[in-house]
């Protein structure tokens, strides 16, 4: 499922792609997404110009230029793909974007759990609920540090909740704690200070890492020129289960909570 450095990258790269670009034509051809597409998607789009291609936690906005958001969510395996409007159609091709300069861009979403909207930036902005922006100076020891006071969740959970911070999913949460060198299933008010800001240093560091890497590729995830992401040859623990931890040689564990995998070294975690 792409998080915060995936999506971060196929921002950059649509915004290389399709910055002030007309959107011509709007073809849906299944609305059924996590949600179905509102009857008037279609009609909202066509005959804007984008304006900007911004990002909130694993939310795509798109700037339209009546002030408008289009709002993207790519759900486990949406991608979205630039290419030339002559190339065939691939099957889950959902909705093809005819762009003014003979291109297209093309959502394709094997699963369909992704979510596309259109709206005022207020109400987009309480549609998608979210949390601070983690590389942002609001995510701070003293927020998370305020966050993981008197609640009865894990620390992977706490992370992971796009209300608290917005964009960090299972993959960065495993990579992030064991830097941080905190066990993920850890209850998160036991945390000392000097742990919480250890994990927001780790998680800044982490994602960086990624968005340096254009991301990590483990099932479907491609960028909008259809490129994979590389940060997955850098792993530490996620994935690694039985392999040994690269800085004490003990096997990485895996540990499965509410049906999620976790991964860390039971040494250099605790
Ligand atoms: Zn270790």
């Amino acid at each position: 499922m792409p998080e915060l450095p995936e999506v971060e990258t196929v921002r950059r790269s649509l915004e290389r792609l399709i910055g002030g670009c007309l959107i011509a034509e709007v073809n849906v051809r299944e609305p059924r997404l996590r949600k179905p597409l509102a009857p008037h998607f279609a009609a909202a789009l066509a005959g804007r110009i984008v304006q900007s291609i911004g990002r909130r936690g694993k939310y795509l906005n798109i700037g339209l230029d009546n002030g408008q958001i289009w709002l993207i969510h790519l759900g486990m395996t949406g991608q979205l793909i630039v290419s030339n409007l002559q190339e065939p159609l691939r099957k889950h091709d959902h909705i093809v974007v005819t762009l003014g300069d003979k291109r297209s861009l093309r959502y394709n979403d094997t699963r369909r759990f992704g979510l596309m909207a259109i709206g005022e930036e207020a109400e987009i902005e309480t549609l998608m609920g979210l949390g601070v922006e983690p590389l942002t100076a609001s995510f701070s020891t003293r927020y998370l540090w305020d966050k993981v006071q008197h609640t009865q969740r894990t620390v992977k959970d706490v992370l992971m909740d796009q209300r608290v911070v917005a964009g960090v999913g299972n993959i960065y949460a495993s990579e992030l704690l064991f830097r941080a060198k905190v066990q993920p299933g850890r209850l998160a008010g036991t945390l000392e200070q000097a742990a919480t800001a250890r994990i927001v240093k780790a998680t800044k560091a982490v994602l960086r890492e990624a968005i340096a890497h254009r991301g990590s590729s483990i099932s479907d995830y491609l960028d909008g020129e259809g490129q994979p992401g590389s940060f997955q040859q850098r792993f530490r623990v996620y994935d690694q289960e039985g392999k040994p931890c690269r800085s004490c040689a003990t096997p990485i564990l895996r540990e499965t909570h509410g049906g999620r995998s976790s991964f860390f070294c039971p040494t250099c975690q605790a």
